[in-house]
């Protein structure tokens, strides 16, 4: 086992990492930029070396600044967290070359899964159903207009590097494609450096359910069950839960196992995340995450295991602490995604916290790095904190959430607390009937700035 890791992240997820460490007996190294200098997970590490200036650019995205970091401090691995280079190839074959671990998959895997036309060609072969589309990527607007006329609009065309929310328009009708496809072009250049397009069929009323896998790198590989993250904003989460309330036991065990098998075959190691849309019966492959969720604490909680833990575990070439006969759900439970923004317009809202009081109790459970009189930097993503509640079934579990969001208080910034309270009133919300669209609507109707 490792006596020493690096943290290449910041925020609540920084945090989750430092704490399984601990828990482990390893020590922990942060990194920030001079704009973090007084962020909590500085205060909470072993140690900590900074590595840069406030734009990520030249810090939690400089490589040579990281390794730099291991290498002062004699850390032995890399946990990425999410976002920043938890999926970034280059990064891992560089860790690698410095005889540093890398905690996740490999640097192939990556590659793999990050490339959307690669991942679904290669989930496709493993016997993993995909959403109608292009057959790879789309050459000209000539052939996506063929394809869009074969296949019946609303299409959705995707950039192949696309994430985050970003490369993806939808072409309600034929007049609609030439924008459509020129604009996902544009947006998969400047924002990934890549203008390759493909097309799927655009599902009108489909839940976003997504399967979290877990493999051990040597062929072995269980499922922890679906999280149901259809409630979004600009194809970007807000509200996650697990079990989904519409998946039953049986179609769990079905898609879970064939998630399972698939990346067992390709001797996956570490966490992963395949998603799929959900329509009338049917799963549809849309993309595969080769790192820990932002959603991940909703399955250890049903689960009662540790993500992380298991990570760190198996890049340290243990075998994996639980088999699919030990994964047995209990209860419900469920995520909001606390963001420093002005509704109704989700505007980013920096600021000093003038008060913070994080709720407590029975199945709650509080994922974040904020402190009385930290000042949020303007440079980093809106995330500042995850409530994450448990209950022995949905409606327990709903109600925890009432009473939890009730004892939370984030003074001084504009938060998205009050959309969750507006959520809960909802009748669909409540019975766990809606899709991927469902918020769009309710926003347009009920926060129409
Ligand atoms: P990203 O990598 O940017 O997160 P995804 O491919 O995971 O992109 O899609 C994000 C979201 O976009 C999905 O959860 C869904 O809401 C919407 N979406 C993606 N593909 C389709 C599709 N074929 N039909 C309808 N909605 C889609």
């Amino acid at each position: 086992m490792f006596d020493k890791i690096l943290i290449a992240n910041r925020g609540e997820i920084a945090l989750r990492v430092i704490r399984a460490a601990r828990e482990m007996g390893i020590a922990s190294v942060a990194v920030h930029s001079t704009a973090d200098a007084d962020a909590m997970h500085v205060r909470m590490a072993d140690e900590s070396v900074c590595i840069g200036p406030p734009a990520s650019i030249n810090s939690y995205l400089s490589i040579p600044a990281i390794i730099s970091a291991c290498e002062i401090t004699g850390a032995q691995a890399i946990h990425p967290g999410y976002g920043f280079l938890s999926e970034n190839a280059n990064f891992v074959q560089i860790v690698e070359d410095h005889g540093l671990t890398f905690i996740g998959p490999t640097a192939q895997h990556i590659r793999t899964m990050g490339d959307k036309i690669t991942a679904k060609d290669t989930m496709k072969k493993l016997g993993v159903p995909c959403v109608p589309g292009s057959e790879g990527g789309v050459p000209d607007l000539e052939t996506a207009q063929k394809i869009g006329a074969e296949m019946g609009y609303p299409v959705i065309i995707k950039a192949t590097a696309g994430g985050g929310g970003k490369g993806m328009k939808v072409a309600q009708t034929a007049a609609d494609m030439k924008m459509a496809f020129r604009t996902a072009r544009a947006e998969g250049k400047s924002n990934f450096g890549n203008d390759e397009v493909y097309i799927e069929k655009y599902l009108t009323t489909p839940r976003h359910i997504e399967i979290q896998v877990f493999g051990d790198g040597k062929g072995k590989a269980v499922h922890l069950g679906e999280r149901d993250c259809s409630l979004q904003r600009r194809h970007q989460k807000v509200f996650e839960e697990a079990p989904g309330p519409s998946i039953s036991a049986s179609e769990r065990a079905r898609i879970g196992k064939l998630c399972a098998d698939a990346v067992a075959k390709i001797d996956y190691i570490g966490a992963g995340t395949i998603e799929f849309l959900y329509e009338n019966g049917e799963f549809f492959f849309i993309e595969m995450n080769t790192r820990l969720q932002v959603e991940h604490p909703v399955t250890e909680a049903i689960f009662g295991v540790d993500l992380v833990r298991e990570q760190i575990r198996v890049a340290a070439g243990l075998p994996m602490s639980f088999a699919q006969d030990d994964l047995t759900i209990n209860g419900h439970a469920i995520e909001v995604r606390i963001n420093a923004e002005k509704l109704p317009n989700f505007a980013p809202c920096p600021g000093r916290i003038s008060q913070y009081h994080a709720p407590g109790g029975l199945g709650v459970r509080m994922d974040s790095a904020l402190y009385d009189g930290y000042s949020i930097p303007p440079f980093y993503d809106s995330l500042i904190g995850k409530l994450i509640v448990h209950g022995r079934d949905r409606n327990e579990a709903l109600a925890r959430l009432s009473r939890a969001l009730g004892e939370l208080i984030v003074d001084g910034v504009d938060t998205t607390i009050p959309l969750f309270d507006a959520l809960l009133a909802e009748p669909d919300i409540q019975s766990g009937e809606y899709n991927i669209h469902w918020l769009e609507r309710w926003l347009e109707n009920n926060m129409a700035s």
